[in-house]
């Protein structure tokens, strides 16, 4: 095993591979606080990749009702339960990861779902936790539930990958998107049991695994994602992550998650350094956040509720445009951002313009009902 630095635990790691971050890494934050659960970025995702044979269970985007939903059912629970006492001392993570607590006969501390927790891609939609007890209000809602979006991470250190004995994983230099070599695979769903987050996903038609493919062909025109673009909340900002130490204060990505600290890793302690970022929701219980995205959640929740006039500039540009962008600033009256040429993309005020409309518009001679 290699020792390679995880920043999301802020320390070594062991993993079968040595470290080697991509030119630039793909990446996208999630305001959970904005998302209707519309299920239109699942739908616009399987629109273009997972609507054929054999891919009926192949959700490679969904959006699931925490704490009881998951695609696969309890993805997540059941992992959580083998890796044991999961700690941390400050920003440091003191348990073990999918990697470090591993039995002899595997390279990744996993399982593998049920046919059953397959068939049900939105179980418990909308099934809060909690009690009812007549007046709830922040900071924690007494009747909770909260929407989690859910693609690939595109991991740094992907499970996935570590897990495949055919070596048919890999991660792009050029980008950070990992994928299936499709000639390679053999269908021995290593992944499926060693990627954390359930996102590897096998086809019985072909027998080979097929995961998400970050819409790279859209990528490499500057494109955001088919989930990103179609998302109706305006919940997603994808762009380019630096490693940290590394960051651009300019760039959207570098900005949420290495300066505001405002959007957080899912599930940092599995260890595989995901680069998908969640704006935790303000109204759930902070300790169930803190097992999802780790120490740091008060923190963001703050920045989120009181924002800087760069974040509350920066939060308005989420969905804005179909180019992916590569730098912002905010002036006194607008958002601002900019592509990968320094070419202006949009350009969004701080302040919506309010209009009152008389009741009575003399130019047409009608009366206006006032209609919410
Ligand atoms: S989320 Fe899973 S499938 Fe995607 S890169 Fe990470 S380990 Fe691999
Ligand atoms: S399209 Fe956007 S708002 Fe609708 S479920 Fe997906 S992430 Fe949430």
């Amino acid at each position: 095993m290699a020792k390679v630095f995880n920043w999301h635990l802020n320390r070594e790691m062991e993993y079968p591979y040595e470290g080697s971050r991509p030119d630039k890494q793909f990446a996208i934050v999630f305001n959970i606080n904005r998302c209707i659960g519309c299920q239109t970025c699942t739908m616009a995702c399987r629109n273009t990749w997972t609507f054929n044979p054999g891919q009926e269970y192949m959700w490679w985007n969904n959006v699931e009702t925490k704490p009881y939903g998951g695609y696969p059912h309890n993805w997540d629970f059941k992992l959580l339960e083998m890796m044991g006492e999961q700690s941390w001392n400050g920003d440091t993570y003191v348990g073990k990861t999918i990697f470090e607590d591993v039995p002899d006969d595997k390279r990744v501390l996993g399982h593998m779902p049920t046919e059953e927790d397959w068939a049900h891609p939105n179980i418990y939609e909308d099934t809060p936790a909690g009690e009812f007890k007549g007046e709830t209000e922040l900071p924690e809602h007494d009747l909770w539930m909260f929407y989690l979006q859910r693609t690939c991470n595109h991991c740094t250190y992907p499970g996935c990958l570590a897990a495949c004995p055919r070596k048919a994983i890999y991660k792009r230099k050029e980008d950070g998107i990992v994928l299936v070599d499709q000639e390679r695979c053999r269908g021995y769903r290593e992944c499926v049991q060693g990627c954390p987050y359930k996102k590897a996903m096998y086809r019985p038609t072909t027998r080979i695994t097929e995961k998400c493919i970050g819409c790279y062909p859209l990528n490499e025109q500057d494109l955001g994602a088919r989930c990103v673009v179609a998302c109706v909340g305006k919940i997603r900002l994808q762009g380019w992550l630096s490693a940290p130490g590394e960051g651009n204060p300019e760039n959207p990505m570098d900005y949420l998650v290495h300066e505001a600290k405002v959007a957080l890793p899912l599930y940092p302690q599995f260890g595989t350094e995901p680069n998908l970022y969640y704006i935790p929701p303000r109204w759930a219980p902070r300790k169930f956040l803190r097992q999802l995205f780790g120490p740091n959640v008060e923190d963001a929740i703050e920045r989120y509720t009181n924002p800087d006039k760069t974040l509350f500039g920066l939060l308005r540009l989420f969905g804005t445009t179909p180019t992916l962008i590569s730098r912002f600033k905010v002036t006194d009256d607008d958002a601002v951002g900019f592509d990968r040429a320094n070419r202006e993309l949009v350009r969004v005020p701080l302040d919506e313009p309010f209009f009152v409309r008389p009741e009575y518009d003399a130019q047409y001679d009608v009366q206006r009902l006032n209609e919410p």
